[in-house]
């Protein structure tokens, strides 16, 4: 069969459909009925988030409209302190690790996309995989997303057995604990495969949400070219029990205002079908240069440092109970302002070519490479800017592991557990990171943020564990959660 092809009959449920859940004269619609909205009809809206209530795409479409510089300044503030009420003072980190750069698609924007010579195409075999999971322990990872391009070789099998290769890869004193997947949309069967292999989240990017735009990007003779197949990844793996599911935008390939309400509107979408159960996760990447590819620098898109701080803010205030993951696409100082408006993730020590571990070292290789880094500093020195800003690096992954996911962990999500689990497990591993990992400089910094947190917790039985458990991992045990 030719590869194309591979999806063609399942590509009929969508075809058959009269329309699907983005409406794109509705979303502009909403969009210009908010114009130049009042300080009083900003305030109103704020106070609904202040509730920790998702809100609906005309109230957000209020706080996209918003140019007056009082209230701007009003949602930030309320950004942040949502973020340190839902969240607590902690943010999680991971590391992608790429695993193919062969790609049957053609995405105007991709470094990886079929028509450019420019990159060196790889897919890494099991013993490679081994050996880029054992560097990233080495350097202190805990938590990854495995990325892939689409092509005939980068079967679900193959996925499959990419994933356990990650996670029966021992290290020292660590190990991947926690493995996502950002790949091509995937069939319900394919999908029901990922899910007995285990994995954490699921997650498609769906580009652009604006039909149009996404017909110009990416070509139609390619599988990448459906629509629809792709806005409906998440669907399909709510339908085989795949619960933890994420979703996102790349901003610069159309208006951010209207990406910002497609992700609004896919978000209510999956909370009305799957009972309340929306995404675990919203990634916002903007669009980097990527050799070969010179679309990046072309679009009239992109978006700016200042309007980028405002969607991530809005983002925050309207979907409260969803992760929020910044990228180290965006350089350094971006990721300082941005992380405080609603970020609950990032990665750090990354690199993005295939085989990169290996080869970099911290050095960039833009012909192996999907697009350019921002953030190329070390894992270690971004663990320590971290704790200097007063939060603490988590690399828990206790939810996952116990099976909280899904409705269960929105269940947990907005309760206090936040308090009285993930910070406490938050210092646990940020504790590991220090005894195994740490430079000298992030174990003095890191401590600190240790000691102030710990003091913070207010339930005295979780101290007293917590306190109990450092000790314990002093003496060697790891892997130590509540
Ligand atoms: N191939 C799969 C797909 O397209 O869904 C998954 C992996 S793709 C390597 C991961 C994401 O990288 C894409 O979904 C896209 O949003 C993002 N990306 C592609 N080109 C980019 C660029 N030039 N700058 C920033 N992000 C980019
Ligand atoms: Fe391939 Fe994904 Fe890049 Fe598109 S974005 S060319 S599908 S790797």
């Amino acid at each position: 069969m030719n590869f194309f092809d591979k999806y063609k009959e399942a590509f009929e449920e969508y075809n058959a459909m009269e329309k699907d859940f983005i409406d794109d004269d509705k979303i502009w619609k909403q969009l210009n009925r908010a114009e130049n909205p009042s300080k009083i009809d900003v305030r109103k809206v704020l106070e609904k988030a202040e509730k920790k209530m998702r809100l609906e795409p005309e109230e957000m479409a209020v706080l996209i409209q918003n140019k007056d510089i009082e209230t701007i300044n009003e949602m930030y503030k309320l950004a942040n302190k949502l973020k340190k009420e839902i969240y607590g003072e902690r943010i999680v980190f991971f590391a992608p690790l790429y695993i193919s750069s062969k790609c049957v698609n053609n995405c105007k924007y991709c470094g990886f996309r079929k028509d450019n010579k420019m990159v060196e195409r790889r897919t890494l075999n099991m013993d490679e995989i081994s050996q880029e999971v054992k560097i990233m322990v080495d350097e202190g990872q805990k938590r990854t997303v495995l990325v892939y391009g689409e092509s005939p070789e980068t079967t679900v099998d193959f996925m499959c057995d990419s994933i356990r290769q990650v996670y029966d890869t021992k290290c020292g004193n660590g190990e991947i604990r926690r493995a996502n997947i950002n790949c091509a949309p995937l069939s319900r069967e394919e999908l029901k495969k990922l899910k007995e292999t285990g994995i954490g989240t699921f997650q498609v990017f769906q580009e652009t949400y604006h039909h149009e735009t996404y017909r110009k990007m990416h070509p139609e003779e390619t599988i990448k070219g459906h629509y629809r197949w792709r806005l409906y990844s998440q669907d399909r793996a709510m339908d085989v029990g795949l619960d933890d599911v994420a979703i996102g935008a790349l901003f610069g390939l159309y208006d951010w205002k209207f990406e910002v309400m497609g992700l609004l509107h896919h978000t209510i979408h999956l909370e009305e079908k799957y009972n309340g159960v929306g995404p675990h996760t919203i990634s916002f990447p903007r669009i980097e240069p990527a050799i070969g590819t010179p679309y990046p620098s072309d679009t009239k898109y992109a978006v700016s440092d200042e309007d980028f701080k405002k969607l991530v803010a809005i983002l925050r205030l309207s979907v409260p109970y969803a992760g929020m993951i910044l990228t180290a696409r965006e350089k350094p100082e971006v990721r300082k302002e941005v992380i405080p408006l609603g970020v609950s993730q990032i990665d750090a020590g990354t690199r993005i070519g295939v085989g990169g571990y290996k080869k970099s070292e911290g050095n960039k290789f833009p012909d192996k490479e999907q697009f350019q880094l921002g953030d190329t500093r070390s894992l270690d020195d971004v663990i320590g800017e971290t704790c200097r800003m007063d939060n603490l690096t988590s690399f828990c992954t206790a939810c996952y592991r116990a099976g909280r996911t899904g409705e269960e962990f929105m269940e947990v999500a907005k309760s206090s557990f936040v308090h009285n689990f993930c910070m406490p497990n938050a210092i646990l591993t940020l504790k590991e990171y220090l005894l195994d990992y740490a430079s000298n400089e992030t174990k003095i910094v890191g401590e600190k943020a240790i000691n102030k947190h710990v003091n913070k917790l207010e339930d005295e039985k979780i101290k007293n564990f917590v306190l109990k458990a450092l000790e314990r991992i002093e003496n060697g045990e790891r892997d130590i959660r509540v």
